[in-house]
């Protein structure tokens, strides 16, 4: 099958079950939101997908094959990664921090190629960071920098983007952008995962829901059949109240009577 499917994936940390039977699918030109509380496990999931914690159980397979036959570099180059709040220790420039994106591309000794500096200009204007290309990381704010390392998982160009929270220091114009740019990936082909708390903009983005409560998938599918009121009361203890305004339908959480 064509597309990125998780099948019943587990994950032990710590002799703890972290993750227990998850299975859901992200196919080419999809926005699938990860959705959940904190701790449910989403962050753990994107991990295993990617090989950077061991799964206990189950499988990852991209287009029929097993992820982990793929040597790291050919997986890095398939499916890129936006990490949650990954702190920056280095004090590269923004475009050279963007370039580290093409490091699956390239051989060790290579330098970057015509093709790979496009490739960074074109991600980092998508991602209105191009005016800081000559700033340090280390001197941006939170939502400069969260622009910043989007753009470096965009310079991959990988057919699936797994973006652990990438609105999550973002001020309004900047998540709406973000959410955007998920949308013009998708419809170019890519295959989006996005784990985000936003549960308008799940509702408005995503084509489909993965619900997460307890290290489990308790719903997925499309947001009307995931965002019951059932389903939010039990996963995130809260009511909540919706409305639609300009063909746009939004969902507020309130405090569960
Ligand atoms: P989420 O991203 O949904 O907020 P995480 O996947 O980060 O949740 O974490 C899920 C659970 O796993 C949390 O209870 C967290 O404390 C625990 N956890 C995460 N990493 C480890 C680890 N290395 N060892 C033990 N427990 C962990
Ligand atoms: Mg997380």
């Amino acid at each position: 099958m064509i597309g990125l499917e998780i099948n019943n994936l587990g994950v032990v940390l710590s002799g703890r079950e972290i993750v227990r039977g998850a299975s859901f699918t992200v196919k080419p030109g999809e926005i699938v939101g990860l959705i959940g509380p904190n701790g449910a496990g989403k962050s753990t999931v994107i991990k295993a997908i990617l090989g950077l914690v061991e799964k206990a159980s189950g499988d990852v397979l991209l287009s029929g094959v097993g992820t982990d036959e793929f040597e790291a570099k050919e997986r890095a180059r398939k499916i890129s990664y936006v990490p949650q709040g990954a702190p920056i220790h280095w004090p590269l420039t923004a475009e050279r921090t963007v370039a580290l994106g093409r490091t699956p591309h390239l051989n060790p000794w290579q330098d970057m190629r015509d093709e790979d500096q496009t490739a960074i200009r074109k991600a980092m204007k998508q991602t209105d960071c191009w005016h800081l290309k000559d700033r340090l990381v280390t001197n941006l704010s939170g939502g400069e920098r969260a622009r910043v390392m989007l753009a470096r998982t965009m310079a991959v160009g990988a057919e699936y983007m797994l973006a652990d929270e990438p609105t999550a220091s973002l001020d309004p114009f900047h998540q709406l952008q973000v959410m955007d740019i998920m949308k013009a990936q998708a419809k170019a082909g890519v295959g989006v995962l996005i784990v985000m708390h936003d549960l308008s903009l799940a509702l408005q983005t995503c084509d489909k829901l993965v619900l997460m409560h307890d290290g489990a998938v308790l719903a997925k599918g499309t947001a009307a059949e995931v965002l019951t009121d059932e389903n939010l009361k039990t996963a995130f203890g809260v009511a909540v109240t919706r409305w639609s305004e300009n063909g746009l339908e939004y969902i507020a959480p309130r405090a569960a009577g």
